[in-house]
């Protein structure tokens, strides 16, 4: 039995109510259903009252409600969640009817789940979401992979939920990305950039307030001022606004003063980290800004290093302490030194997010096509930003671009930013100040740009100890060497 609906969603939290209000707002008639039934009450009696909506309390009602071949989207907790919903909607199901995951699954998982659903005879879609619950309601990111089939079925309606961009607003942040679990990959790769992009915004407000003494009020006028620049950015702006709340419990100062230096993690910018690992690829700045939010949440421990631990001062070393003030004593410059710190490392992080891609699809046989993942970050997401109008171009132009470093807007970019970032990684690391992110970034831009790094050594090192083997720069094979014999 199948009934009208166009569309099914299972998960009433924040992101799977919105996303359903967001589809049945374009036209389509939707069908809901949660594990804790009293939240499909609430939504229909509440924000959904009056609208086309079906609630149901049982998965068979829910299936049977949506017309055949039947969209069943779930927006729960990833995880074991998803497989038992999985396993219960398999048999309620017909064949051609497609199962969609919206949740931050973990690819593997959905490598694994397409191939399954795939063998019941469905169709299987792992669809990153990004935007958080205002981007579910106005209009996500969404980055679907899995069963092809299944993309002809559920285009239109993706397209139309999605954020828009262009000159006109009607170009789409949503493509199919690719099979299996492509769609997640680059939705986790989406939450690692967006990890470097935060932690770089951090080290930029360490490094102003503290370093620079700019107040609340003027670190707001900075934001707003880069906002209108190549760092243009819904982080940057949010980030702007946060630097003029007041606090909401009764302080008469700032809200973001009287927050705990402690930060979270919901875990993929962990994924992407381990997978950059198990690549190979070097992405540094997200692994970095993953250890950075590790080292904030030792808070105590934090607390009694501070009281031992002594950094650089006046008194013990005068000339570094001299040259570093001469470095941030010039306000204006100093601010300017610190954006183009930030924009160069954004560039690098960027680029270390493409060359992880690009092996990822290598590796799973993916196709995945570079500039259409930068254009599905263009709205909708966290990470959106102007700047990612030129990453589409760059693989537009060049599709088998090595590393975006090598796009001449990027090279030319790097290059006109490189004195001012290395001037601050230079000050902030004499006066004491951590700028993980900003040096790991320099620091893989001066190695990659470098012909001849002193890995020579090491893979002489590794041949001493474990007669590993080298190759030689002036002839082809592979050596091995009795080391205490050539002394
Ligand atoms: P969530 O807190 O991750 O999950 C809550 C939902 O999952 C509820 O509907 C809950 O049902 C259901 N659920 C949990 N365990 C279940 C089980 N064993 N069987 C059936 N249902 C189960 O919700 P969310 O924040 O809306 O996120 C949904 C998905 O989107 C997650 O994968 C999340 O990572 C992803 N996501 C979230 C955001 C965000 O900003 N929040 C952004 C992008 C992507 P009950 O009501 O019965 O507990």
């Amino acid at each position: 039995m199948s009934g009208d609906c166009d569309f099914g969603l299972i998960g009433l939290a924040v992101m799977g109510e919105n996303l359903a209000l967001n589809v049945e707002s374009r036209g389509y008639k939707v069908a809901v259903y949660n594990r804790t039934t009293s939240k499909v009450d609430e939504l229909i009696e509440g924000r959904a009252k009056g609208k086309n909506f079906v609630g149901t309390h049982t998965l068979e009602d829910f299936v049977a409600a949506v017309a055949r071949p039947r969209k069943l989207m779930m927006l729960v907790k990833a995880g074991p969640a998803v497989d038992a919903i999985i396993d219960s909607l398999i048999p309620l199901c017909d064949e051609g009817d497609i199962i969609i995951d919206g949740g931050n699954t973990y690819y593997v998982d959905t490598e694994r789940r397409t191939k399954l659903v795939e063998e019941a005879g469905l169709l299987y879609v792992g669809a990153g979401v990004s935007g958080g619950e205002e981007g579910a309601l106005k209009g996500p990111s969404l980055m679907p992979g899995g069963t092809e089939a299944a993309w002809p079925h559920i285009k239109d309606m993706f397209q139309s939920i999605a954020a828009k961009v262009g000159p006109n607003n009607d170009i789409p942040c949503c493509e199919w990305v690719g099979p299996r679990g492509a769609g997640h990959y680059v939705k986790m790769v989406h939450n690692g950039i967006e990890y470097g992009d935060m932690q770089l915004i951090c080290e930029a407000y360490q490094l102003l307030h503290e370093l620079g003494g700019l107040s609340n009020e003027e670190l707001y006028d900075v934001f707003a001022k880069w906002n209108e620049g190549v760092l243009q950015s819904y982080l940057i702006e949010i980030t702007r606004d946060i630097f003029s709340a007041k606090d909401d419990q009764g302080g008469d100062g700032f809200l973001v003063d009287q927050i705990l230096d402690v930060a979270g993690a919901k875990g993929t910018g962990k994924w992407m980290s381990q997978l950059a690992l198990d690549l190979g690829v070097p992405s540094t700045l997200v692994t970095t800004a993953v250890f950075a939010r590790g080292l904030s949440a030792q808070k105590e421990a934090r607390t009694r290093a501070s009281k031992k631990l002594n950094g650089p001062t006046d008194s013990n070393n005068p000339e570094m302490s001299a040259l570093a003030k001469s470095l941030v004593g010039d306000k204006a410059a100093f601010v300017q030194a610190v954006h183009d710190a930030l924009y160069a490392s954004k560039i690098v992080s960027y680029a270390q997010g493409f060359v992880q891609l690009q092996a990822a699809s290598a590796e799973h046989d993916w196709g995945l096509d570079y500039g259409q993942s930068a254009l599905l970050w263009r709205g909708g997401c966290i990470i959106r930003a102007q700047f990612l109008d030129r990453i589409k171009e760059a693989f537009d132009e060049q599709p088998n671009l090595e590393n975006l470093l090598l796009y001449p807007y990027f090279e030319e970019a790097v290059e006109n930013a490189q004195s001012g970032w290395r001037a601050v990684v230079s000050a902030a690391s004499l006066l004491g100040i951590p700028v993980p992110a900003f040096s790991a970034a320099l620091n893989y831009f001066d190695g990659y740009r470098l012909e001849r790094l002193p890995a020579n050594l090491l893979q002489a090192q590794r041949d001493y100890f474990g007669a590993h083997t080298y190759q030689r720069v002036d002839r082809e094979g592979t050596f091995h060497s009795e080391w205490l014999d050539l002394r």
